[in-house]
């Protein structure tokens, strides 16, 4: 399903604000999404931020995603991972990662091993 017609938009060239305190480098993006779309190339892949800091999760950021949670990504840094803990759940494809958040708010065990 590939139609070419991304939405009619008029009015799009607004100027990004500047970081908050602004400390460190890349935009903020909402907390509450996922996943951004840049409506301004609309055949861009979608920008994954980060659920701490909501700065952008790049392709190669070592990343993690919260699966059966919120459904964001979040930079293995943000999320106190060491690498060996991350290197580890990245090659075991059965387990699963959940953010602090979810953890909290929904009860399910930080490594879920797939059935
Ligand atoms: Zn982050
Ligand atoms: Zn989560």
């Amino acid at each position: 399903m590939m139609h070419n017609h991304p939405p009619p938009r008029s009015q799009q060239m607004q100027a990004p604000l500047p970081p908050p305190g602004g400390a460190g480098t890349g935009k903020i993006y909402p907390p509450n999404q996922p996943m951004i779309f840049n409506p301004s190339n609309p055949n861009a892949p979608p920008i994954h931020p980060c659920g701490i800091c909501h700065k952008e999760v790049h392709d190669n950021d070592q990343a993690i995603l919260c699966e059966s949670g919120c459904n964001f990504w979040f930079h293995r840094i943000c999320t106190g991972l060491t690498e060996p803990a991350y290197q580890m759940l990245r090659q075991e494809v059965y387990a699963e990662w959940v953010c602090d958040k979810c953890l909290g708010t929904k009860n399910i065990p930080l490594v879920k091993m797939k059935p």
